[in-house]
């Protein structure tokens, strides 16, 4: 598996695949064609179905426009075979093509095609699989942790220091931020009026709107394309940092704590991004959501001083209740129902840390079985329910 730099990016939203990728695909296309004197960029699958709500355009036109003309070809009904998220990248002199790329946006703002060979990334882990790490952690009597640390070195705790940094920023101005998300359609921010509100409560509802407060505020500064970090992806990167804030703020875990907490949690993203995929496009929101769910419930479980089979369970079943989940966003935009799926999400993972650890971490599914089903099912969704704005919500909710 790869180092968790090539998980948790930081970067602007609102997408991963949509935006993240296809900007970074077109910024190493001007690096091999800095003399072009034109561009043509075609988007195919549902990079074109709904790119425009995504600004998957803009992202690209950011880096070309200022080089040279562009321009800007949609073929939704066009799905190459390698992945849904396809893009070729035409260089001109002269009105003629001199060189052309199709790469594809494979989830997480990450970029393969067929010319991709494993050796090209960079393999730090040498398990990829939670039963094999499971096992490791049991014989050497570790946790999820500590094999990241073994695999990544000292180094990464520096690396997942930014990371949670940046990843508090976004919540503190997501709260503090209010007024109506771009794009059309009038989606008003809801962050700030949650936390206000929870002051008002106490307990259980107090933590459950701090929750969906921090959640809202992260999904939304995505939705308006501002910085956050890819966990796993763009369109779910709420529930994470929600679930993790809340505890540290509730409670008085040292830093260290929490960046141990995001190590498991990314080491549990990272096993369903090599054995399956995060993209929406490919397996529908259950690879978004799903997995930023099991990464939370993890990350919670490991807080709460869960044992590997513990956290296990609680990762498990953030993704098993998820399975099947479809992939629909309302004129293409991510914004519903991906904003409230974050706030949703982080609770549904602390309903399941909660379950996880009342139990003595035996369970008969095992997280590397549900990523199967993750993957089959996913697979067997029509692509109207995998990022193309085609069905579901997306069909019945028009603007
Ligand atoms: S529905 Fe889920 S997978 Fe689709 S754009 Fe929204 S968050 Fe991403």
């Amino acid at each position: 598996m790869e180092s968790l730099r090539e998980l948790f990016k930081i970067g602007n939203g609102p997408s991963s695949s949509h935006t993240m990728g296809p900007k970074r695909a077109a910024e190493q296309f001007l690096e091999r064609c800095p003399d072009a004197e034109a561009f043509r960029v075609t988007l195919y699958g549902s990079l074109a179905a709904t790119g425009r709500g995504h600004l998957t355009d803009k992202a690209i036109e950011a880096v070309l426009l200022p080089v040279a003309p562009t321009e800007i070809v949609w073929k939704a009904n066009v799905i190459l075979p390698f992945h849904p998220n396809g893009m070729r990248f035409e260089a001109l002199r002269n009105g003629e093509v001199y060189d052309e790329w199709v790469i594809y946006s494979i989830g997480g703002g990450a970029l393969a095609n067929e010319d991709t060979k494993p050796a090209d990334k960079k393999q730090i882990y040498t398990m990829s699989t939670i039963e094999e790490i499971k096992d490791w952690c049991y014989r050497e009597g570790k946790t999820y942790w500590e094999y990241v640390e073994e695999c990544e070195g000292k180094e990464i705790w520096d690396f997942l220091d930014n990371i949670w940094t940046v990843m508090c920023e976004t919540i503190e101005r997501g709260l503090n931020n209010d007024g109506v998300l771009p794009g059309g359609l009038k989606v008003a921010r809801k962050a700030s009026t949650y936390f206000v509100k929870s002051k008002s409560f106490t307990d259980s509802l107090a933590t459950r709107a701090k929750i969906y407060a921090y959640a809202l505020a992260v999904a939304e500064e995505n939705a308006s394309g501002g910085k956050v970090v890819t966990a796993p992806t763009c369109g779910s990167c709420g529930v994470l940092p929600a679930v993790i804030y809340h505890l540290t703020t509730s409670r008085e875990f040292l830093r260290i704590r929490v960046l141990r907490a995001l190590a498991t949690a990314g080491l549990f993203g990272n096993v369903v991004k090599t054995n399956s995929s995060i993209s929406g496009a490919e397996v529908g929101c259950q690879g978004e959501i799903g997995v930023a769910c099991a990464m939370a419930a993890a990350a919670a479980c490991q807080l709460f001083g869960g044992t590997p089979a513990q956290i296990e369970y609680a990762a498990e079943m953030g993704l098993e209740h998820h399975l099947g989940l479809t992939c629909d966003p309302v004129c293409g935009l991510v914004q519903v129902p991906c904003i409230e799926r974050n706030a949703i999400a982080a609770a549904r993972a602390f309903d399941a840390n909660t379950y996880a650890t009342l139990s003595d971490g035996s369970h008969l599914v095992s997280f590397d079985k549900v990523v199967d089903v993750m993957h089959e099912t996913g697979h067997n969704l029509p692509s109207l329910y995998r990022e193309t704005s085609e069905g579901g919500l997306a069909k019945k909710v028009q603007r």
